[in-house]
């Protein structure tokens, strides 16, 4: 169906940070299909992984027990702090099981009008309730009514969440420690910390999305850890599989507890060779020390921005998370995704005025200055000349 504005371009094959077209074109990946292939293309650990798998198993009903879901649930249980893992097959699913966490915590305490506090600007997912749990009245429009028990309110602002803590019927608090969609928005230092304090105190669910800025891309293996805190619950999805499709809901404490047999479920979820795919990620983000390679890439790819750009007028903002880095400008500017491809590099424009970077962590210096002279000079060639948009 028409859901997508695509661009004109075919992809053949891939490699590294490097995508081929059909024609044999060769282009530089700033954008990692929105922070998936975050360990690169055609990765051969992540190729043999799935190769062995679909040579023994495809699929295994969750009625028994499956060994790739167990090793892949102790390896993220250790690396995040959390107890339990409920697998399923993309980022909609897995807010969709940290949402009916929230509203279960709720009804174990009596309360049976729960509301979830939800983010101005956020994004967690297109499946109705998850789209409810979205800031973007565009995306939301003509499919209402929105379910309803959600609450915005602004991100990053501590008073307004701090305003709500004698409201009775408050269950969870969900929010991601990095916005993507919204415009690679950090929220101060000591943001999250502070969240986490307001949750404890009051009994409500603290819910992270790290779907986006998960898996290393920050700098940590999750973005939070940046605060040194653990959340309830914690949803993964995107680069968790590398490229195969899964999703994952974490949680610890009374939230992990909460699900019990028939709760919850999906037949896909936790498929074998999905489960083996994120394995083979997990290992290599481990052996390749990408978390730590992530964050000083990060850096680098900032300060040749923030210093190619300074002085330059309609530039508003560098900023960002390790690879998760976003340049906003004082107008929209869309066309640039496709000027940067006629200069054979992917980048993405959310937000309308934000270009987003998300290159896969094991990037090559080279390839991260190369990334940074190309934005650079576009940027400046796009601000140099008047278009329809600015005016
Ligand atoms: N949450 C965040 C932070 C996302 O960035 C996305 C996708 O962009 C989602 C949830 C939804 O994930 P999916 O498209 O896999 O359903």
């Amino acid at each position: 169906m028409n859901t997508y504005k695509r661009l004109p371009l075919t992809f053949a094959c891939g490699e590294g940070a490097w995508l081929w077209d059909l024609q044999g074109n060769k282009y530089l990946d700033a954008l990692s299909g929105i922070a998936v292939t975050n360990i690169g293309h055609a990765h051969p650990r992540l190729t043999a992984a799935i190769t062995r798998q679909a040579k023994l198993l495809l699929h295994c009903s969750n009625i028994y027990r499956v060994a790739a879901q167990e090793e892949l649930a102790e390896k993220l249980t250790e690396l995040s702090g959390m107890k339990r893992v409920f697998f399923c097959n993309s980022g909609a699913e897995a807010n969709e099981a940290a949402i009916k966490l929230a509203r279960l915590h709720a009804h174990k305490r009596g309360l049976h009008d729960p509301i979830i506090v939800v983010m101005e600007s956020a994004f967690h997912g297109r499946t109705l309730a998850t789209l409810a749990a979205t800031g973007n009245t565009k995306a939301q429009a003509g499919f209402g009514p929105m379910p309803s028990g959600f609450l915005r309110i602004a991100y990053g602002d501590i008073d307004t969440l701090r305003a709500l803590r004698r409201k009775r019927n408050i269950a969870a608090v969900m929010l991601e420690p990095v916005q993507g969609e919204g415009g690679v928005r950090v929220p101060p230092t000591g943001y999250l910390q502070q969240v986490r304090d307001i949750c404890t105190r009051k009994n409500w669910l603290m819910i992270l999305d790290e779907i986006q800025c998960g898996m290393g891309r920050s700098g940590r293996w999750f973005a939070h850890q940046h605060e040194g805190i653990t959340p309830d619950v914690m949803t993964l999805a995107k680069g968790l599989g590398g490229g195969f499709p899964i999703g994952a809901c974490l949680a610890q404490g009374e939230a992990a507890e909460l699900f019990a047999p028939g709760s919850h479920g999906s037949t896909f979820g936790g498929n074998p060779i999905a489960c083996r795919a994120a394995q083979a990620v997990v290992e290599t983000i481990i052996n390749d020390d990408l978390c730590a390679r992530a964050a000083a890439l990060g850096e680098r790819l900032m300060s040749s921005l923030r210093e190619g750009l300074s002085g330059t007028q309609g530039v508003v903002e560098v900023r960002g998370k390790g690879l998760m880095i976003g340049i906003e400008l004082d107008r929209p500017c869309t066309e640039l995704v496709a000027m940067a491809m006629e200069k054979h590099l992917l980048i993405n424009v959310t937000a309308e005025r934000v270009i987003r970077l998300l290159p896969p962590l094991i990037l090559k210096d080279s390839e991260a200055d190369q990334i940074a002279s190309t934005v650079i000079e576009l940027v400046r060639q796009f601000l140099a000349t008047p278009t329809e948009s600015a005016s």
